[in-house]
């Protein structure tokens, strides 16, 4: 029987040895404390091992093998109904019975209890056999996660302090409709004249004299938006000013938007509309709306104006999400190159003993193998930080020192998740591109044909560096987190420095060594980009007394003007930052586990000279076109003057 979890060696590998379950198992558990629940660590992998099992051979007998069909099938959209083809219904059905929905959900709350990255491992799987089934698959639990964490953060959840179980929670019955597979949810914030720029958003709410809240508005690109449960990002607060700051981030909030009720006498009233369904390049099986909102009736989430942060509290979730979904895609691309390549013959051979066709295989083989070890990693660390916060917000700790650790903890697996999370969602999303192109490529002729199926993954994989923040908005992240972090604490980022110098030329473990190197290039790099940028910022400081030279250096950066070198080469600072955060976890795991050791060579191979390649851009290339930018940046400035 086919099974996308047990045929799978590198995914088992952290199942069984390569992931710390133990900490995340007893976190998921509230420390053991639920009658119900599981005793200890190798009873719950047990049962995490079973749903895996499942999910892998569900989506490899029912979802792979209609894959295609389900691309030809599509949407519907009819005098405002969206509908899916049979085949997506049938799969729905299944995975319904097999109560997938529930699975990262408390189970006092009809769910299962998994760890999310039960889920995650679940999505690559989904994603390997079709992507648009895991879209709409992800906007079921992902959405009832989202009700309950933003009910954990605005404190409409109540836990038992002894046990630490759920008692109340504001959106209970809405959990469990979409936990039975009746209902499904999404999430709303694009709009027509604003997508990377949230700023711009202008879709409003509005109070009457007993305090409701109306939204109106247009959002698009929604997926599965002709879903019932819509979390709407709006602005509350109007002002005229563009300096006001209400007028950007700050005045926007989130509502809880139901879209429709279906009646007691069997017709559905409907609060906003769904206005077409686009036509995309893939992605054919998963509707993505565009939806109007007038007057709807709405419900605030958490406070008026905190509707950016509470967006940016679930986006690592997501961009965690994309990046096991691009990993999925890109295990199928490579699959069915290898396939493919090993049965086709050109000259004599099969064109997998060609060495260029050998040399492509070989280099998707080791960038999934990197960009697993990276979103197993990135998942951990996040999965970590939101348990502690809920195990911290559910009251069950008393001890003071306690509290204080998992305080910290927290804390600093927080900021590793936001380290990570950016680096994970650029390349995976970028690797799903390139790999589909290449798997195009190895098929020849047959590849831009539909008939094996690959120029659909490279149509679907597409998307990847588009939504959830694209590859450019994840790049300015990395490149803004790097410098400001090497900024606020330049005594850091010099032992850093210094220590991987050492080890660059110290270090007796080959691998160490070269890891070392690595980094070292990466830190040269990051130098150069603080020099260029800090230099302007240095020579404005002059004439100031130096009490107030740290204030002015860290406050009132203009991202226009100051960054423009940083913003320029931020795209590779990051390629050259994962693939240094790919080589440090590879090298931890070989050192604890010397069958990882190929892995960490294979990778170290090809990421070695692309480090090379990167840091000399970094550091000799781009001032001329920021010169001709300048010059046409001033020039409309004058112009507008
Ligand atoms: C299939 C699909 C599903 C989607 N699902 C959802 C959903 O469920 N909910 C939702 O709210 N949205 C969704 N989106 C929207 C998606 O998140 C946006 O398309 C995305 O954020 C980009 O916004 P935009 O299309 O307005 O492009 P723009 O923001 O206009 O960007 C255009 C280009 O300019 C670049 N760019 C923009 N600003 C900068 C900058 N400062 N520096 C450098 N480059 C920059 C971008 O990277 C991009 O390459 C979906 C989109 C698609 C295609």
């Amino acid at each position: 029987m086919a099974n996308y979890f047990n045929d799978n060696p590198d995914l088992l590998y952290y199942f069984e040895r390569g992931f710390d379950w133990s900490p995340l198992v007893e976190l998921t558990e509230i420390g053991y404390r639920t009658p119900d629940g599981f005793k200890d660590p190798k009873e719950a992998l047990e049962f995490y091992r079973d749903i895996l099992s499942v999910v892998g051979q569900f989506v490899a007998e029912e979802v792979a093998p209609h894959s295609q069909q389900i691309d030809r099938e599509g949407v519907r959209f009819s005098n405002g109904d969206t509908s899916f083809g049979p085949t997506m219904d049938r799969i729905f059905e299944g995975i319904a019975q097999l109560e997938l929905h529930g699975m990262c959900l408390p189970r006092e709350l009809g769910g299962q209890n998994c760890p999310l990255a039960v889920f995650l491992i679940g999505s690559e799987m989904f994603a390997r056999a079709d992507i648009s089934v895991m879209t709409h698959y992800s906007f079921h639990g992902g959405i009832a996660m989202a009700m309950l964490v933003y009910s954990l953060l605005e404190g409409t959840t109540h836990f038992d302090p002894e046990t630490g179980k759920i008692e109340k929670t504001r959106w209970m019955n809405e959990i469990r409709e979409i936990t039975s597979g009746q209902a499904w949810g999404a999430m709303d914030i694009t709009e027509p004249n604003a997508g990377s720029d949230m700023a711009q958003l202008r879709a409003f709410a509005e109070q009457d004299a007993q305090g409701n809240w109306f939204l109106t508005g247009n959002k698009i690109f929604i997926t599965s938006g002709h879903g019932k449960y819509h979390f709407v990002i709006a602005r509350t607060e109007k002002t005229a000013n563009e300096n006001d700051p209400f007028a950007g981030l700050g005045g926007l909030s989130m509502f809880m938007v139901k879209t429709y009720e279906d009646l007691p006498d069997g017709t559905r009233k409907r609060y906003a509309t769904v206005d077409r369904i686009e036509e995309k390049m893939g992605h054919h099986g998963s509707a993505t709306c565009s939806i109007s909102f007038d007057r709807s009736p709405a419900e605030l989430v958490g406070k008026r104006g905190d509707g950016f942060k509470m967006m940016l509290t679930l986006m690592n979730n997501a961009r965690i999400g994309v990046g096991f979904e691009s990993i999925g895609l890109c295990e199928a691309a490579y699959r069915m190159a290898t396939a493919y390549a090993a049965d086709r013959k050109s000259m004599g051979k099969t064109i997998d003993r060609h060495e260029m066709i050998a040399d492509y295989l070989d280099e998707m083989r080791s960038d999934i193998e990197g960009i697993r070890a990276l979103a197993m990693h990135s998942a951990f660390e996040n999965e970590i930080a939101q348990k502690e916060a809920v195990i911290l917000k559910a009251g069950v700790l008393r001890d003071p020192h306690e509290i204080e650790k998992h305080t910290s903890e927290q804390k600093r697996r927080s900021r590793t998740a936001r380290r990570l999370t950016p680096l994970l969602k650029y390349l995976a999303a970028e690797k799903a591109v390139s790999m589909a192109r290449t798997a195009v490529q190895i098929h020849g002729g047959v590849g831009y044909t539909k008939e094996f199926g690959a120029e659909k993954l490279l149509r679907d994989a597409m998307v990847m560096p588009i939504y959830e923040g694209t590859s450019q908005i994840q790049s300015l992240m990395v490149m803004k987190d790097t410098l400001t972090s090497a900024l606020k604490n330049p005594q850091r980022f010099a032992r850093k420095v210094a220590q991987a110098r050492w080890k660059a030329t110290a270090s007796r473990d080959s691998f160490e060594k070269r890891v070392a190197k690595l980094q070292v290039l990466s830190l040269s790099a990051q130098q150069h980009l603080l020099t260029k940028t800090a230099a302007d910022k240095v020579s404005a400081l002059r004439g100031l007394p130096l009490s107030e030279w740290p204030d002015r250096f860290l406050k009132n950066w203009d991202p226009k003007r100051d960054f423009a070198y940083a913003m320029l080469h931020a795209e590779r600072l990051t390629r050259l930052l994962a693939d240094e955060a790919i080589c440090e976890l590879l090298l931890e795991q070989a050192k604890k586990h010397p069958e990882r050791l190929p892995v960490l060579e294979r990778y170290l191979e090809r990421a070695e000279p692309r480090a090379r390649y990167l840091h000399d851009c970094i550091t000799s290339t781009g001032q001329r076109l920021l010169d001709e930018l300048a010059m046409k940046n001033g020039a409309e400035e004058k112009e507008a003057v």
